[in-house]
């Protein structure tokens, strides 16, 4: 199925550490793909803020947006973002970036349990790792993240599933963790925030969106209104990859709109 109104909001630019391209040519990339909006949401660690000079990153990443953004202009939506990881470990300093920073979208991603590495960089072949506590754990910091007030929209809510089932194959019952996943989809819903749909897992081992089809019809049947998409581009390549997917799992769901965020506000735009 052809959509026309191919949006992507979570990318990253080269002011992304694990980014390659600049705002300015993922924006050409965009306008040639035909998508219709494009954010972008570099990385922006808080529970590392100062160590990985976050800061520095925040600024430069806010301002090449701003200069693609005016280049752009008319031919493409371009907003501007930040991918905060971890910001309830730190909710002082956050809350203090997100009323600095006139971004459009800010994303709230869990990468790393406190004082732990990135869940990417784990062997879960390592038996003295029990990650079903690990992912108990998780769950725990989602649901916390959406009672925070300082994002827009939750991204890869199953995150650590990318790992421990995509890469080492490791057995999950998702049932062990339907309560409080039931838990942080009502929340989100009573705040207003958006599911992210992240479409990055498409490309990897596991093989499907973060969050997949069971949670997303879920997030539905609680009432669920508001839907971002992203496909967590690292290069020009994936922008807008796996979108066309997504909105057929959305439209699956029962979803028709895709929320695209300016100033922090969601429009609705229908994705048929
Ligand atoms: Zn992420
Ligand atoms: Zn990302």
């Amino acid at each position: 199925m052809a959509f026309k109104n191919i949006v992507d909001l979570h990318t990253h630019t080269d002011n992304s550490f694990d980014g390659n391209h600049s705002a300015m040519f993922l924006c050409e990339t965009a306008y040639m793909k035909g998508l219709r909006a494009v954010a972008f949401t570099d990385h922006i660690e808080m529970d590392a803020f100062f160590k990985g000079s976050f800061e520095k990153t925040a600024i430069h990443s806010f301002f090449e947006v701003a200069k693609a953004r005016s280049a752009f202009k008319g031919r493409l939506i371009v907003c501007s973002g930040a991918e905060l990881g971890q910001p309830v470990y730190n909710k002082e300093l956050s809350d203090k970036l997100v009323s600095t920073m006139k971004y459009d979208i800010i994303i709230g991603s869990i990468h790393n349990l406190p004082d732990k590495e990135d869940f990417y960089y784990m062997n879960f072949d390592d038996e003295s790792i029990d990650y079903h506590a690990l992912l108990q754990e998780y769950f725990e910091w989602e649901l916390k993240l959406a009672q925070w007030d300082g994002f827009d929209t939750l991204a890869h809510l199953t995150y650590p599933l990318r790992y421990i089932i995509g890469n080492y194959n490791k057995p999950v019952d998702m049932k062990n963790y339907a309560e409080i996943i039931d838990e942080i989809l009502i929340t989100l819903i009573k705040n207003e925030k958006s599911l992210e749909i992240n479409t990055g897992g498409l490309r990897q081992p596991i093989g499907e969106t973060s969050p997949n089809e069971a949670i997303l019809r879920r997030y539905k049947e609680l009432g669920g209104k508001l839907l971002t998409i992203g496909s967590d581009a690292h290069f020009v390549e994936h922008l807008g990859a796996g979108v066309d997917k997504g909105y057929e799992m959305a439209l699956r769901c029962g979803f028709d709109s895709i929320a695209v965020y300016q100033n922090r506000t969601p429009t609705l735009i229908p994705i048929e």
